[in-house]
């Protein structure tokens, strides 16, 4: 969301004529695009303003600093003391608080928002389409800083999807902290019905140049039979669900607020893999929440183990200042106890990802090439991702149309890793979309 956020603001510079900088010590503003979803995402904002501020000193000409992002909540008076340095703070979003500081005369009235659309840097986008998240889980800022659900119009998305086509995107993904909850603030037709992520999967299906559609972040109460079917019946919108667990445990889940139990977690996995028998699914756990004993960590353990995700994004609990568990529950699970179960989760989910990418050997799979460099014997690899979002590296040994980034090559797998797979270009032609 971040990414997207910044490209977004990075549109609106350029349209009143910046450009983008080659390096930080040559540009006339930096712009720090905040994350504090974690200490250590915190740590690393804080740490990287400290360099920019050494920049600041040290140049003759002025450096303005913006801050923008969660870091910046409503008020600002700590961080104004913090970081002195600092010209500018922005909560998520606000890009017009930076525009009016470094340019208050210009007009960003109009038209200037609603046609100002992000320069893709690759032949994958990421579109937010709902903003902002009404779940207020106990260990979450989000809703805190990015504000209740707001929904984009259909029409808006799909015109910065045609323009972001046009610019060479193959591939979109759709963001919201819970994507599934999009439209739901929409206003509803004659009949009722208010549009739904199904509705704007059809609304974007047909733009020219579009190969790949995703979406992303699952929240399980959110997922419709109707939005699964469609992904299992729109050809372009890939099968990978991304559907965070959080935890294996009944009454962790319950402190957490997360809305469910790990008995309908289950169910709503089985019925995509019902509707979707090749999707792909990876989800997001947090080890050592508030009060974990060994025993509930190990429900989370037996739940990964039983539902075999493709990839498990683990994460140490860490306190969150001004949320529900910051407030009123303790952090009782000490710091080196919380990395042992991190570590567990990480060592379960390397062998099982091992198993299901072993699977792939083989198979010939379809890649968008996002990226290429030269290896170390002086060949090219190219790596991109097949549609169940997996890392593909491979060469082009010849054979077939030369390869470029932003083409849809068959790969044939040859090696697998718990992290990606491997292999080499099928002969094949490149396919306009
Ligand atoms: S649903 Fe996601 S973004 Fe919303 S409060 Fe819960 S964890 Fe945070």
């Amino acid at each position: 969301m971040n990414e997207a956020d910044s490209q977004k603001l990075a549109a609106g510079l350029a349209k009143l004529g910046w450009e983008e900088a080659a390096k930080p010590d040559q540009a006339d503003l930096a712009v720090v695009n905040t994350c504090v979803v974690r200490q250590k995402a915190e740590d690393r904002a804080s740490s990287y303003l400290g360099h920019l501020r050494r920049l600041k000193e040290t140049r003759d000409k002025g450096l303005q600093i913006a801050v923008m992002g969660c870091m910046v909540g409503p008020r600002t008076d700590d961080l104004r003391a913090r970081f002195p340095y600092v010209d500018v703070w922005a909560r998520p979003q606000s890009f017009e608080v930076v525009l009016r500081h470094i340019l208050p005369e210009s007009d960003l009235g109009g038209e200037f928002w609603p046609e100002t659309f992000p320069e893709p840097n690759g032949p994958a986008a990421f579109v937010p389409v709902i903003h902002g998240c009404n779940k207020f889980c106990t260990y979450c800022i989000v809703p805190y800083r990015r504000g209740r659900e707001r929904s984009r119009t259909i029409e808006e998305i799909a015109r910065e999807v045609v323009s972001l086509c046009t610019k060479g995107v193959r591939e979109v993904t759709l963001l919201g902290q819970t994507v599934e909850a999009y439209g739901k603030d929409l206003p509803a037709d004659d009949s009722g019905r208010r549009p739904d992520l199904a509705d704007l999967f059809g609304a974007i299906h047909e733009t020219p140049g579009l190969n790949r559609i995703r979406f992303l972040t699952s929240y399980p109460r959110d997922m419709t039979e109707s939005i699964i079917r469609s992904v299992a019946g729109l050809p372009k919108v890939c099968e990978h669900f991304n559907i965070p667990l959080q935890s294996g445990d009944n009454d962790v889940l319950a402190q957490m607020r997360r809305g469910y139990t790990i008995e309908e977690y289950v169910e709503w996995v089985h019925r995509i893999r019902d509707i979707v028998p090749d999707a792909s699914m990876s989800t997001d756990v947090i080890v050592g929440f508030c009060g974990e004993a060994e025993e509930q960590f190990e429900n989370t353990l037996r739940v990964l183990e039983d539902l075999r995700f493709d990839k498990v994004h683990v994460a140490a609990y860490s306190p969150r200042p001004g949320t529900i568990a910051w407030r009123h529950m303790e952090d009782t699970v000490p710091q080196a106890e919380k990395m042992r179960r991190l570590h567990a989760v990480e060592a379960l989910q390397e062998r099982i990802a091992t198993e299901l990418n072993a699977a792939f050997l083989d198979t010939t799979q379809e890649v968008l090439v996002e990226g290429q460099k030269e290896a170390e014997d002086g060949d090219t690899v190219y790596t991109g991702r097949n549609r169940a979002n997996k890392l593909v590296h491979f060469r082009a040994d010849g054979g077939h149309a030369p390869v470029a980034v932003g083409d849809l090559v068959p790969v044939r797998i040859s090696k697998t890793t718990p992290w990606s797979l491997q292999g080499e270009a099928a002969a094949f032609a490149v396919v306009a979309a």
